[in-house]
């Protein structure tokens, strides 16, 4: 059956209530119509008979009257025009009996009557009206009283009756007034609830889908519309069914693939040989490596604060690298060796990891996360320290025969052994030359090791700018003089002293100094300026020589990287150990320039404002 007949169907109870009520009302109506039309047909003709009896008696009465008083004609004329109607209404009244005791009461009008129309008759022998009168007192008036009187008991019979059938009739009409009233509240409660009940049950097929819809929305695709039957709804809950199938079945897929690729990039992660973290915005662990477990005791499962339980220092690091990440500024790249941080609790004993990180996009963009590498550099350091050792051995124990190389020649040169000739003269001194480039390298590398072994100590001190600027110049006149380059300097009046290691800060600047006297053509200029920048003062070396290629402006600061062409003489250390010396100071050394036009090189030193 369809939804709408069930719906009709439903009104079904309703309608019944109604033609029920509907049919009890007409019936009862009708009845009570019929009761009243009762009243009339039985009582009313006989009220109405009745009274033309006493009507026509009152008239022969007068008649009578007539007579006596000497109008003869007018009372027989009169009395007979009664008679014949009369006897019809005496008819009527006995052919209609309806009350108990009417029939008695009738007979006893008709003996009346015929008692006073033998007394009429008597009375209308009587030819004088003194006889007359005689008569009418004595037969005749009694006998009409006495008709009367039975044709009144008849009468009152009647209208007893009537009143009372009319007070039934009331009664009656009010129980029937009651029981309407009852029958419509019993017939609509009873229509009402059946058909209550019977669209609750049509439409409960709705409310087992709508359940059904309503765990589908909240995620459970095993929810089913269990709706029996061939109607609209059941229609409805067998496609909704086969939808909700369908969506299991695609979701179990898609799970299953979305678990296949995560183990496929869980298993390549494993694969890598260093320490790999997926770190949220917020800094949550959401993901590591077999190698992060292995060395850094990482456990994922274990919840909680996971990163807490990484060495500080570690910590640390990993904190710096995903805020750099997260923060916007791209991937982490570490600027070298000297970045590795040191991990002990490592299987394999000590091990240094030097950490990259890169951002983890969202859909719409946004960093939401970093991925952090730490990448195992443990033998590449023992490497470079294995090469600072053979550095600093081979410098070392070059140095002393390189000083009594130099002494020798000193002496040879200056004629303390004896007179040389001036093609000796010329050769030694281009050897004193090599000798004395040569111990500028060998102190490069001693330096160089030195730091790098961090033994870089600083005798920190306040010393003044000036003096500093102008001892740094000196050291490098004969050189400006021989090749032609003027040296200048100006210096701020709000940097009278700076806090330094006057030592290492001269080699700094006398490195920078002396780069740019060899590499400005004759006739051009090294200028020095200090000056205040904040918290920091800004030390700035110019020269007008021949700048430094966009490419190349990066890698000079690299050890031991010349650039092509440079001239002979240097090691590539110079730039390197000067950027360490102002970095373990906490600045920062860089370079400005434009080929063709000179360079600036720059480093800055943090240093309070004075007073
Ligand atoms: P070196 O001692 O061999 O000069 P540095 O580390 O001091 O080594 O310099 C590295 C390279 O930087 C040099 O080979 C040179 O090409 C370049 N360089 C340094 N200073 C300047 C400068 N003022 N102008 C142009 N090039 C420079």
């Amino acid at each position: 059956m369809t939804l709408r007949s069930r719906l009709l169907l439903a009104q079904a109870p309703l309608v019944m209530a109604l033609l029920f009520l509907g049919a009890t009302a007409v019936i009862t109506l009708e009845r009570v119509g019929r009761a009243g039309q009762q009243v009339l047909a039985d009582n009313y003709r006989s009220v109405l008979a009745t009274q033309r009896i006493t009507e026509q008696l009152e008239r022969m009465d007068s008649a009578a009257l007539f007579i006596i008083a000497g109008e003869r004609e007018r009372g027989l004329t009169q009395q007979a025009a009664q008679r014949q109607p009369l006897e019809t209404e005496l008819g009527v009244q006995q052919g209609n009996i309806t009350e108990p005791g009417e029939a008695q009461a009738t007979r006893r009008l008709r003996t009346a009557w015929t008692r006073y129309r033998e007394a009429f008759d008597v009375f209308l022998q009587a030819r004088d009206p003194d006889a007359a009168r005689t008569r009418y007192f004595e037969s005749l008036a009694p006998a009409f009283q006495e008709a009367k009187a039975a044709a009144a008991s008849v009468l009152a019979l009647n209208q007893d009756a009537m009143v009372r059938k009319n007070d039934r009739l009331h009664q009656q009409s009010e129980q029937v007034n009651t029981l309407m009233m009852l029958a419509v509240v019993v017939a609509l409660a009873f229509g009402l609830l059946f058909t209550t009940s019977l669209v609750q049950r049509a439409l409960r097929p709705v409310s087992v889908l709508s359940q059904a819809v309503r765990r589908l929305g909240q995620g459970d695709v095993e929810a089913r519309a269990v709706v029996e039957g061939q109607d609209e709804i059941a229609g409805l809950a067998r496609d909704f069914n086969t939808m909700a199938e369908r969506l299991a079945q695609y979701r179990k897929s898609s799970l299953g693939e979305l678990l296949q690729a995560q183990a496929v990039s869980q298993a390549a992660i494993d694969s890598l040989p260093d320490p790999v973290l997926v770190l949220g915005a917020e800094g949550g662990l959401l993901n590591v490596n077999a190698a992060a477990e292995a060395v850094l005791r990482l456990r994922l499962d274990e919840g909680g604060d996971a990163l807490g339980r990484v060495e500080p220092e570690v910590r640390a690091v990993l904190e710096r690298v995903r805020a750099h990440v997260v923060g916007g500024r791209g991937a982490y790249q570490p600027r070298g060796y000297e970045e590795a941080v040191r991990v002990e609790s490592s299987p394999e004993g000590v091990r240094w990891l030097l950490p990259r990180g890169s951002p983890v996009h969202g859909e719409t963009g946004d960093v939401v996360g970093a991925t952090l590498i730490l990448q195992d550099v443990t033998r590449l350091r023992r490497f470079d320290e294995l090469k600072n050792d053979l550095v600093a051995t081979v410098a070392h124990e070059v140095r002393t025969p390189l000083t009594s190389l130099r002494m020798a020649i000193h002496l040879v040169t200056e004629g303390v052994v004896g007179p040389v000739t001036e093609k000796q003269a010329d050769l030694l001194f281009a050897a004193r030359e090599d000798c004395e480039r040569l111990q500028g390298i060998v102190d490069d590398l001693l330096d160089l090791s030195r730091i790098q072994s961090g033994q870089l100590q600083l005798d920190v001190r306040e010393v003044g700018t000036e003096a500093l600027v102008e001892q740094a110049l000196a050291a490098q006149r004969t050189l400006a003089e021989d090749r032609g380059v003027r040296l200048s300097q100006s210096l701020s009046p709000d940097v009278e002293t700076v806090r330094v290691d006057p030592d290492r800060l001269q080699l700094v600047l006398g490195n920078l100094v002396g780069n740019g006297v060899k590499h400005t053509p004759q006739g051009g200029e090294v200028s020095v300026h200090v000056s205040r920048e904040g918290a920091h003062v800004r030390f700035e070396v110019r020269d007008t020589g021949e700048g430094i290629p966009a490419q190349e402006q990066a890698r000079i600061f690299e050890r031991f990287y010349r650039a092509p062409g440079a001239p002979a003489g240097g090691a590539g250390l110079g730039l390197s150990i000067a950027r360490d010396i102002v970095q373990a100071h906490g600045g920062e050394l860089g370079v400005v320039s434009t080929p063709g036009q000179g360079s600036t090189f720059w480093f800055t030193l943090p240093q309070p404002e004075q007073g």
